[in-house]
């Protein structure tokens, strides 16, 4: 095992519980290879744990545990068996969830995403990609799928050297995956795209969102049709829009699956179609806001933060009082109390006093580490309007 040094910086992160070490906190590199697993030492040569290397990216070192220990098929395979028992406890009626999210489960690196008898494997740091075959065999054995396809072509691969290409690492995957989620019947498609059709982090919320909903419905950015099918049964109607025809596509497929009568899908986009309900003095009395990561890094901030401002005055001027708002987002830079404060802004503005109802996060197959806030990234507010 080579030995990497890390700075007095690097040293006091690590001690804090984060698992990552930049490049700029690297000391001597040694004789670390691309995806070996090092030794992390301090200064004076004392070992502070192991971790992946990485010759190539910012991030050079994910730490793996802060302890002298070997990592072998071993000891992926026990982390592996803590992360199926974890989602043994948490997931219910569903067929499909995060099985392995990276950092969340101490395996930083590696997404294992669950759709049935199959598996989604994302192999994000040199480390994981070398340990691409034995972490193939200890899914084989923890979970027995019938195929598992790795998506390689994730753009953070580039970060790596690592090529984009997605892989089948064993058995054969379908076209279509059928899967069950909260008792509805959905359609994954592993193969083709970035998104699968199915949003697994969302389960939990569906579930919430559904709780409240009732009346007349709009979801906006539904995609496939998630939160729109499941609060389907407790509403009146139920409207979706997405500008993506390909994703309604699958999400009328996925509502006559389930003999879901009263939900319409619409191509459109999403602000402009607010505005139009607006001044056309229509009324919901529930509104879902799930739009895709405005804030994909910490540069587009303000334009980010105007976005989610705008869509949620839009949708509040729909809901009148006893209507329900249901807001998400899902980029990481924008916290829970920017989320809130952002919402606050736009309920002012709109002329409408808000109750939060519930503040929650990603699904628990997602987990969070305490340590970690880049764990946390998915943010769904729930409100009454008074
Ligand atoms: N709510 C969905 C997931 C939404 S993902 C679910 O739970 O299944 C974000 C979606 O926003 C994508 O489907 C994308 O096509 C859509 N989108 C992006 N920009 C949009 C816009 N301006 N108007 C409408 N839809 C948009």
């Amino acid at each position: 095992m080579s030995g990497v040094k890390v700075t007095r910086k690097a040293e006091s992160r690590i001690e804090s519980g984060h698992p990552w070490i930049f490049s700029s906190d690297v000391a001597e590199r040694g004789q670390a290879q691309p995806g070996e697993v090092v030794r992390v030492l301090n200064l004076r040569g004392q070992c502070l744990g192991v971790a992946h290397y990485s010759s190539t990216s910012q991030i050079v070192l994910r730490m793996l545990s802060r302890k002298d220990q070997v990592v072998d098929r071993a000891f992926y395979l026990a982390r592996l068996q803590a992360a199926l028992k974890h989602r043994q406890h948490v997931v219910r009626e569903s067929d499909s969830y995060r099985l392995v999210h990276a950092e969340g489960d101490l395996l930083p690196g590696l997404i294992v995403d669950r759709y049935g008898d199959y598996l989604s494997v994302q192999l994000l740091d040199q480390g994981m990609d070398t340990a691409s075959e034995v972490l193939t065999s200890c899914l084989e054995e923890v979970v027995q799928p019938k195929g598992i396809l790795a998506r390689n072509d994730v753009p953070v691969r580039k970060l790596e050297s690592l090529p984009l290409v997605p892989k089948v690492l064993s058995g054969e995957l379908p076209e279509r995956v059928p899967v069950k989620m909260n008792g509805l019947s959905l359609e994954a498609d592993l193969l083709h795209g970035q998104k699968t059709g199915v949003y697994l982090d969302q389960r939990e919320n569906y579930v919430a969102a559904a709780h409240w909903a009732r009346g007349r419905a709009l979801d906006c950015f539904t995609s496939t049709g998630g939160f729109a099918l499941h609060m389907a049964p407790n509403c009146e109607s139920v409207e979706g829009i997405d500008s993506s025809a390909e994703a309604l596509k699958t999400a009328t497929a996925n509502r006559d699956a389930n003999g879901l009568k009263n939900v319409t899908f619409r191509e459109a986009n999403a602000f402009d179609y607010l505005a139009g309900l607006a001044a056309g003095r229509r009324h919901f009395d529930t509104v879902v806001l799930d739009p895709p990561a405005f804030a994909k890094s910490k540069t587009n901030m303000d334009a980010a933060m105007r976005g989610y401002k705008e869509i949620n005055f839009k949708a509040l001027r729909l809901l009148q009082p006893g209507g329900v708002l249901v807001t998400c987002s899902c980029s990481h830079h924008v916290n829970e109390g920017t989320l809130l404060q952002l919402v606050a802004e736009a309920a002012l503005d709109a002329g409408k006093t808000l109750r939060v109802l519930e503040r929650r996060a990603q699904a628990q197959d997602h987990p969070i580490l305490l340590t970690v806030p880049e764990t946390l990234y998915l943010k769904c507010l729930i409100f009454e309007v008074l």
